[in-house]
């Protein structure tokens, strides 16, 4: 079977990465670490509110925790798929970047909580 067929992936991993953007500080040293390039910074220019925090493209994310565990600020949290859209609905920032990003964030987060909600109700617990 092709690995990238379409958008929505077959496999989720156990848990994904969330930032709070309140402790994140724009350090980048999860930038640094992650395997898959899927954290970007979101730059001041369009916040003048904050100095700079970054994000994460959960569609990519593998969920190796490498960030996590980087953060010197603890500001990422590992999330399970079938509770990641109240995770970033909660996850906050500034007001700017909420009001242009948050429902295209709300609507990955959802899709992926929907599919692993269904994988979940499709298969038995395993190992
Ligand atoms: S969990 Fe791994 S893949 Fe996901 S954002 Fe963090 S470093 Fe990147
Ligand atoms: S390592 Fe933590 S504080 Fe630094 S940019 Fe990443 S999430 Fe923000």
């Amino acid at each position: 079977m092709a690995k990238g067929a379409g958008k929505v992936r077959k496999k989720l991993p156990k848990a994904l990465a969330v930032v709070n953007a309140d402790n994140c500080t724009g350090c980048e040293a999860c930038i640094e670490v992650c395997p898959v390039d899927c954290i970007y910074k979101v730059q001041g220019a369009d916040l003048p509110t904050l100095q700079s925090f970054v994000d994460i493209d959960l569609d990519r994310c593998i969920g190796c925790d490498l960030c996590e565990r980087w953060c010197p600020w603890d500001a990422i949290e590992m999330v399970k798929p079938t509770m990641i859209a109240d995770a970033v609905a909660c996850k906050g920032g500034p007001a700017d970047y909420v009001a242009a990003k948050q429902d295209q964030l709300n609507a990955a987060a959802r899709a992926i909580q929907d599919l692993a909600i269904e994988a979940a109700a499709a298969a038995p617990a395993k190992k």
